[in-house]
């Protein structure tokens, strides 16, 4: 009897040895982005309302005399993966570790985007994308995009990444820049007709007539555009 208590003893001490600290919980945004099936119903919501709107765009225009213009990070693809590492493990945002996860090329589509940017081709209009993410980093997003299913001509015409270090964050002049950049590939006198965006900076100052439809990223970033980030539209 002896014996056997001496192991019991010893067995609970190793047990106690051998357990790790729990994981801590994720902050309720990035929680549900990453695990909420709501998160994905809205975006998917949103996505339809923009493509209800697109169709009806395109009935009232000539074929490729339209465009949209979507950001890219929690618009089109989804980077809660990176916000789960770092909250598992206590670290923050830093460029560094953010220009490795674009290195990674991992980040799966947000859910509706893809569809979404099939009709808007299918209707004839054209897409933009219009990113802060760094010039540096241009060739990994484009990659990251075509593993999703979204390349260049087949899907989007203009990639615009931000210089660094000198290039603004202020999306405004390159907004502008995106007809132009689509009259000299041959498509003269294009109008931007929507923007879609997750932070404030994806929405035009002046719309000029423009929709602009906000994907809710549950406040993981920047300044989002949702009125009330998280569960409920
Ligand atoms: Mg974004």
């Amino acid at each position: 009897m002896r014996i056997a208590l001496s192991c019991l003893a010893f067995a609970a001490a190793l047990t106690a040895c051998t357990t790790t600290p729990p994981t801590p919980a994720l902050s309720p945004g990035v929680d549900w982005v990453a695990n909420s099936p709501g998160w994905a119903e809205e975006a998917e919501a949103v996505y339809a309302e923009a493509g209800a709107y697109v169709e009806a765009v395109a009935a009232a225009r000539e074929p490729k005399s339209w465009a949209v213009i979507l950001d890219v990070d929690e618009t089109v693809l989804n980077n809660v993966e990176y916000q789960v590492r770092l909250e598992t493990t206590g670290d923050t945002y830093t460029p560094e570790s953010w220009h490795a996860w674009t290195a990674e090329k991992s980040a799966p589509p947000v859910p509706g985007v893809i569809d979404f940017i099939e009709k808007v081709n299918a209707l004839d209009g054209h897409v933009a994308l219009v990113t802060n993410r760094a010039d540096s980093e241009q060739l990994w997003t484009e990659e990251n995009l075509s593993d999703v299913g979204l390349t260049r001509h087949d899907d989007f015409r203009v990639l615009l990444t931000r210089a660094r270090p000198d290039g603004p964050s202020d999306k405004t002049a390159r907004f502008a820049l995106v007809p132009s950049m689509l009259a000299v590939q041959g498509y003269p006198g294009v109008e931007v007709v929507a923007f879609v965006g997750d932070n404030e900076g994806d929405k035009p100052e002046d719309l000029s007539g423009a929709e602009f439809f906000c994907i809710d990223q549950g406040a993981m970033y920047g300044e989002p555009c949702a009125a009330v980030p998280g569960p409920g539209r």
